[in-house]
């Protein structure tokens, strides 16, 4: 980067479907100047989340969508370069919802706090491991679907930054864990880098495999029913798994990754199992857990700390590179959890 400068890289037009690389614009301008009671924050590493394609369409969320010609919305990593702010000096390393962008503004009463990069090996961990993936895994399977040891998970999406860490602390939770992700690759890291007890490959030589196909490989994999399904993915993985629940199933809603870039929303077709095994399903926010992170981070800090849970990043580089690299989401290529190095 140009310490000069800065690069913004901006949402120029609503995505309709897949994006596309001139829905969106690198502007290059001068480095903003701290507002009074604020801060400007230089960004080192910038987090590529599944929930920024849904914050590009106009369309009702837990937050307002990014406006057309703003800066894409993205949670980093930085150091402050300037402040005027007495609780926050130059140079402290700070987390706050900002942007993609080499310099962030940062106004009075934003979520940015200050983090300790001497207890990780690299401050992009405050982006996975101790940052929102980890705490969405962990909240998401010990709070919001009440295992007990002894039952199935099975998770979908599961090679990714959220779904290895929920498989992961099945395991450690005594669970009897099953993966679905796409390509043998995939699959053959859930079993051998994250000790899943099963994995699944939702793909073959066509494409995505038919729902029958698929529900017959879990049917197989799990003859007494699925007791936890994590969902990451939606859509025709989603449909598989339901014709396989077990009685009083629970199901944890947490992404649908699947229909992010579906111009049109197709659905769920078999949403009448949920009734048949008179299972629950519950809708998972992170964002709901606010007051319990400290707990959260502490847990899976400790899970790390004893060799037990391993997470990966797919650290890609260059701001220049935003729209490459935030494709990797939806193409599979990610390889855990998916950063920005600004350089
Ligand atoms: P991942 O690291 O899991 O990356 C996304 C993965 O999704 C890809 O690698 C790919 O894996 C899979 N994928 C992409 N498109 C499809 C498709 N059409 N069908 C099936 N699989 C697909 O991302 P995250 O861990 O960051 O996020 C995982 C999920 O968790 C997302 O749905 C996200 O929205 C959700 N999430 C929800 C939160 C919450 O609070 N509710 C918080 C954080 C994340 P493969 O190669 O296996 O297809």
């Amino acid at each position: 980067m140009n310490p000069l400068e800065n690069r913004r890289f901006l949402l120029q037009r609503r995505p309709h479907g897949t994006p596309q690389r001139d829905d969106f614009h690198l502007e290059t301008g001068a480095v903003p100047a701290a507002p009074q009671g604020g801060m400007v924050v230089r960004n080192h590493f910038i987090s590529l989340d599944p929930a920024q394609r849904g914050w590009m369409d106009d369309a009702p969320s837990y937050m307002p969508p990014i406006a057309l010609g703003d800066a894409v919305r993205a949670t980093t990593v930085g150091t402050v370069h300037e402040s005027r702010n007495p609780d926050f000096a130059v140079g402290d390393w700070v987390l706050g919802l900002n942007a993609i962008e080499d310099y962030s503004v940062v106004t009075p009463g934003g979520f940015t706090s200050k983090i300790d990069v001497s207890i990780v090996d690299s401050p992009s961990r405050y982006l996975s491991a101790v940052g929102a993936v980890g705490l969405t895994a962990y909240f998401g399977l010990t709070d919001a679907a009440s295992p007990r040891a002894g039952e199935t998970l099975l998770v979908t999406g599961a090679a990714g930054a959220v779904g290895s860490m929920v498989g992961q602390i099945g395991k450690i939770l005594g669970l009897r864990v099953i993966g679905i992700a796409g390509g043998a690759e995939k699959c053959r890291r859930l079993v051998q880098d994250y000790g899943f007890d099963m994995a699944i490959d939702y793909k073959d030589a066509h494409g995505a495999k038919p729902v029958d196909a698929l529900s017959a490989e879990i049917a197989a994999a799990a003859p007494q029913g699925v007791d936890i399904m994590f969902e990451n993915v939606g859509g025709d993985v989603m449909d598989a798994v339901l014709m396989n629940l077990a009685l009083h199933a629970r199901v944890v809603l947490c992404g649908l990754i699947s229909e992010y870039n579906a111009p049109e929303k197709i659905g769920i077709r078999n949403l009448w199992q949920v009734i048949v095994k008179q299972a629950t399903i519950k809708g998972f926010l992170i964002a709901g857990y606010v007051p319990r992170f400290a707990e959260g981070g502490a847990a899976v800090a400790q899970w790390i700390g004893e060799g037990r849970l391993r997470v990966d990043e797919d650290i890609q580089h260059g701001l220049e590179n935003a729209y490459d690299a935030f494709m990797r989401l939806f193409t599979g290529a990610n390889t855990g959890k998916l950063v920005l190095a600004v350089e």
